[in-house]
């Protein structure tokens, strides 16, 4: 039986790994400080083979015993966590990235690092191909998110070359799904409250920069395919179905049924105005594709977030 260990385990993506690679038939371990993640996502894996520990991964990661995987997914991951948290977002993907590694080399594990879109800014080129180095302002208020994520790249590269560590790195693009934090910011966990409320929808800017989303299953499934690849550089995982956020907020007005108008609020700084995975790489070399239309997975969340009991009165009541 393999044994793995999460960082950011108590988190949205790394609550859904551990869920996953219990369910594979792993032994779990998953460190957290809870600075962004959360108990409730994980109480449900007790009792299983799962154990959690309280921990902030900058400090100092002891484990006894062998392990055979670790996936470093700790870090605020909300842009506007990431402005709250600036010096825990570089300390995380710096010094946490390194203790991670360091920990890996230790004990001859299979390390994957949880990268990031965002390395490639504010793009130039569109799609993204993973050959693309990027368009990133590294004093913007963002900067704090992606250099500490491309940081942690060339970290995790010099442990593959110099170490001979076996790294694997995930280009994580806009994810979404159930377990995100109705209040971190991002747009599908602000949208659906709004949506459920029948309050108007935030939208930043004109609405027309675009993202592409991704179900949080078949995120999962991309990320373990790549685990247990043999391929060392970058690998971008998404959905490449491109919308604007105007059409994601009507989307999800639509999908709730609700009465809710849209608003147009400043957009924020250094916003990305087009993002799309190119997932040739992620096809080709893992035979990965996502199945979830953004109608399915959508409802999935929206189902979701209903039974949450702040929004339990309120289902059905907009409709
Ligand atoms: N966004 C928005 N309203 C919100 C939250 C986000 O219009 O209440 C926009 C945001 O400006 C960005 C897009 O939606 O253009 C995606 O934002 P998110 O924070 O979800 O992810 P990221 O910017 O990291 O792609």
């Amino acid at each position: 039986m393999p044994r793995t260990l999460v960082t950011g385990g108590a988190g949205f993506l790394g609550s859904h790994l551990c869920e996953y690679l219990l369910a594979k038939g792993h032994e779990v371990v998953a460190i957290d400080n809870l600075s962004t993640g959360s108990i409730s996502n994980i109480e449900h894996l007790q009792g299983q083979n799962f154990r959690f520990i309280k921990n902030d991964v900058t400090e100092y990661i002891y484990l006894d015993g062998d392990i055979d995987y670790i996936l470093h997914f700790a870090s605020p991951a909300s842009p506007m966590d990431y402005l709250q948290l600036p010096i825990q977002t570089m300390k995380v993907g710096a010094m946490g990235t390194h203790k991670a590694l360091g920990l890996a080399l230790a004990k001859g594990a299979t390390f994957l690092l949880a990268s990031t879109s965002e390395v490639y800014g504010d793009p130039l080129e569109h799609p993204q191909r993973e050959d693309y180095w990027g368009h990133v302002n590294p004093v913007g208020p963002r900067g704090v998110y992606d250099e500490a994520k491309r940081f942690a790249e060339a970290l995790t590269m010099a442990y593959h070359r110099y170490h001979g560590v076996d790294t694997k790195i995930v280009r994580i693009f806009n994810t979404y799904g159930p377990r995100m934090r109705p209040n971190d910011g991002r747009a599908i966990p602000a949208f659906i409250p709004q949506a459920l409320r029948g309050e108007a929808l935030t939208v930043f800017g004109d609405g027309s920069q675009t993202r592409s989303f991704c179900y949080v299953d078949d995120l999962i499934e991309g990320i373990h395919s790549l685990l247990v690849s043999d391929y060392h550089e970058p690998v971008n995982i998404g959905n490449p179905t491109e919308m604007t956020i105007k059409e994601l907020a009507e989307a999800i007005i639509s999908a709730i049924g609700s009465s809710s108008k849209v608003v147009y609020n400043p957009l924020p700084q250094d916003d990305p105005k087009i993002r799309q995975p190119n997932i040739t790489r992620a096809t080709e070399i893992l035979k990965w594709q996502p199945r979830y239309t953004l109608q399915e997975g959508l409802a999935k969340t929206i189902d979701w977030f209903k039974q949450l009991p702040e929004f339990k009165a309120l289902a059905g009541a907009n409709r």
